[in-house]
C-alpha cells in the first residue's frame, strides 16, 4: 500500500457486503475491483428476507436459541436443524455459541447492537441518495403475526430484555381484525401482533444489482465467474488474488468479504473466529391479494416480504456445509409452518426455491476490519443480519482503508479477536 490511502482495493465477494464496501471506497476516491466467483448476489444476500428491521437486529446467541437447538434434536418441525455429530468444526462452533448463550453476554452483545442499529439506516439513505437506483421501502408499519396471546408475550419480553439494554423500540399491539386489515392474506389463526415502526425493507436481488451497477457507473470493475483461492500479501507492493487456474488481479489492498466461505481466505491472515454457514430457505408465491408490507411471524421464526409480483417466504437455520445440496425437507417444513397463518396463497405453486447461508459467528458479531496485514482487511461473520448492516460495513470500512482512523464503531468488530 503506498502512503496512507490504498488507490486500488480488490474486493473479494460482489454481496451485500462487498458491493457496499465498494461503493463506499469510491466516495473517497479509491478504485475498485470486486470478483466474485459467481457473480453479484450469488451468495446469501440473494434470497434472503430483505428485512432493514434495526427493532429486530438482535446478537443470535440467546438463551431461547439453546432451548431450538435441543428441540431440533427431537422435533423435525423445528425451523433449526442440527446435524448429528460428526462434524468436529461444526460442534467446536457449536459449543463456542452455546457458551455465550447466557443473559449477560447477550446483554453486553446487545448493547453493541444499540449502537449499529441507531445509524444503519442512515448508510442506505446515503446508498440511496448517491444514485444506488432501487428503492428502499418504508414498512410502515412493520407487522408481527402471532397465533395468540402466549406468543406475542414471548415477542413483548425480547422487546423488553432489548430496551432494558438501551434499544429505541417504538411498537404497539393490534389484535387479528387489525392484523387481517392490514395484511388481508393473514388467516383466522393470526390472533394477535404487534406493530413496529420506523422500519425498512427492500428487494434484496433488485438491490444488489442496482448496487453493482452503481458499483460499475463510478468506474468501478465487478468481475464475475473469478474463484480466488489465494490472496498473496507481496509487502509495500501491494496484494495478489489468484484462482486456481492461476490467474491472478494486482492491488493495492484486498477486502475479504467473501461470506460463509471466509474461512479458507482470512486464515492466513490471523483470523481465527470461525464462521459458520447457518443456511436458510426461501421461496416465492403469488397470493390473493399480494400484501404490500412484510410480516413476521415470530413463532414460526419465517419473514414474509412482498417483491412486487411475488412474494417472498424464508425461515429455517440449517447447520451444514454451505456448497451442500438444498435439502426438500426444509422447503417443507418452512412451508408447513407458514400455511395456517396465510389464506389466498396456493403453496403448490412456489417458486424461485432458494437455500443460502448465512455467515454466522459464535459471538453474534460481525468481523470488520484489520488483519494481521495492513493490505488485508476483512468484511463478514453478520449472520442474520448482514443486508441490513451491509452499508453501514461498508462505510465503517472505507473510512478505515482511506483515512488510516479507525471508526469508534469498529472497535466490538475486531476480526482478530
Ligand atoms: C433465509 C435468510 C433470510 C435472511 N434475511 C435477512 C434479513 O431480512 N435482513 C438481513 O439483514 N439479513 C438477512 N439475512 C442474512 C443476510 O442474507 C446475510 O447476512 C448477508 O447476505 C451476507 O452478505 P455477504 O455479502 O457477507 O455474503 P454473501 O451474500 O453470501 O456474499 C458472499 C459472496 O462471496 C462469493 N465468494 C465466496 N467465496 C469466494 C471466493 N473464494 N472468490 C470469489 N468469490 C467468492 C460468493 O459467490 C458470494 O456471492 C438472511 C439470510 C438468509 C439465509
Amino acid at each position: 500500500m503506498h502512503g496512507s490511502a490504498p488507490a486500488h482495493v480488490a474486493v473479494v465477494g460482489a454481496g451485500m457486503v462487498g458491493l457496499s464496501t465498494a461503493w463506499f471506497l469510491q466516495e473517497h476516491g479509491i478504485g475498485v475491483t470486486v470478483v466474485d466467483r459467481t457473480g453479484p448476489a450469488a451468495g446469501a444476500s440473494w434470497g434472503n428476507a430483505g428485512l432493514l428491521t434495526p427493532a429486530f437486529t438482535m446478537p443470535l446467541p440467546e438463551p431461547g436459541v439453546l432451548r431450538y437447538g435441543v428441540r431440533a434434536f427431537l422435533d423435525r418441525s423445528s425451523p433449526v436443524s442440527v446435524p448429528l455429530p460428526g462434524d468436529r468444526r461444526l460442534w467446536r462452533f457449536l459449543g463456542a455459541f452455546a457458551s455465550r448463550c447466557t443473559p449477560g453476554r447477550w446483554r453486553r452483545a446487545m448493547a453493541v447492537f444499540n449502537e449499529v442499529n441507531r445509524v444503519s439506516l442512515d448508510a442506505y439513505d446515503r446508498l440511496v441518495d448517491g444514485g444506488v437506483a432501487a428503492p428502499v421501502k418504508k414498512a410502515e408499519p412493520f407487522l408481527a403475526a402471532c397465533t395468540g396471546e402466549a406468543g406475542r408475550r414471548h415477542l413483548l419480553a425480547e422487546f423488553e430484555r432489548a430496551a432494558a439494554t438501551g434499544a429505541r423500540l417504538s411498537y404497539d399491539l393490534v389484535d387479528g381484525d387489525e392484523l387481517r386489515s392490514l395484511v388481508p392474506i393473514l388467516s383466522a389463526e393470526a390472533r394477535s401482533g404487534v406493530r413496529v415502526h420506523g422500519q425498512r425493507f427492500v428487494d434484496p436481488p433488485e438491490f444488489v444489482a442496482a448496487l453493482a451497477a452503481a458499483v460499475t457507473a463510478r468506474g468501478g470493475e465487478v468481475r464475475s465467474g473469478f474463484e480466488v483461492a489465494r490472496v498473496h500479501d507481496r509487502g509495500a507492493p501491494g496484494v495478489v488474488l489468484t484462482t486456481r487456474e492461476g490467474d491472478g488481479i494486482e492491488a493495492d489492498a484486498a477486502v475479504l468479504a467473501n461470506g460463509a466461505w471466509l474461512n479458507a481466505l482470512a486464515r492466513p491472515f490471523g483470523v481465527r473466529r470461525l464462521v459458520q454457514p447457518g443456511r436458510g430457505y426461501s421461496f416465492s408465491v403469488r397470493p390473493e391479494p399480494m400484501p404490500t408490507r412484510p410480516v413476521y411471524l415470530p413463532e414460526q421464526r419465517i419473514s414474509c416480504n412482498p417483491l412486487g409480483d411475488r412474494f417472498r417466504v424464508t425461515g429455517m437455520m440449517e447447520f451444514r456445509a454451505a456448497d451442500a445440496a438444498p435439502d426438500p425437507r426444509r422447503v417443507r417444513t418452512v412451508v408447513e409452518s407458514a400455511r395456517p397463518m396465510f389464506t389466498g396463497v396456493d403453496w403448490g405453486a412456489r417458486r424461485e426455491e432458494w437455500v443460502g447461508s448465512r455467515p454466522c459467528t459464535a459471538d453474534g458479531l460481525p468481523l470488520v476490519g484489520a488483519s494481521n496485514s495492513p493490505r488485508v482487511r476483512i468484511a463478514g461473520g453478520h449472520g442474520m443480519w448482514g443486508v441490513v448492516l451491509g452499508p453501514l460495513t461498508g462505510r465503517l470500512l472505507a473510512e478505515s482503508l482511506a483515512g488510516g482512523e479507525t471508526p469508534a464503531l469498529l472497535r466490538h468488530f475486531d476480526p482478530l479477536r
